[in-house]
């Protein structure tokens, strides 16, 4: 028995929402966001994009959300 090492499947794409809420691809594109800011709230279901396509703030939200929300509050 081999030890097998952690693989990262490649078929994976991450999507991101407006909200730079990230949403992962697994067997087929999502169209909505899947984020649930807590269990018994529901889904944040605004409209996807991949990570690639994103725009650059959307990048960031996702990458330092708390950045990112910190320079929004900062007005
Ligand atoms: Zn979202």
């Amino acid at each position: 028995m081999e030890a097998s090492t952690a693989t990262t499947p490649q078929n994976i794409a991450v999507y991101v929402c407006s909200d730079g809420h990230r949403t992962l691809a697994l067997t087929s594109t999502p169209e909505t966001c899947h984020h649930r800011a807590s269990r018994i709230k529901p889904y944040c279901g605004k409209p996807v994009q991949s990570l690639a396509d994103a725009p650059a703030d959307v990048q960031q939200k996702m990458l330092n959300p708390l950045k990112a929300s910190k320079k929004a509050s900062k007005k």
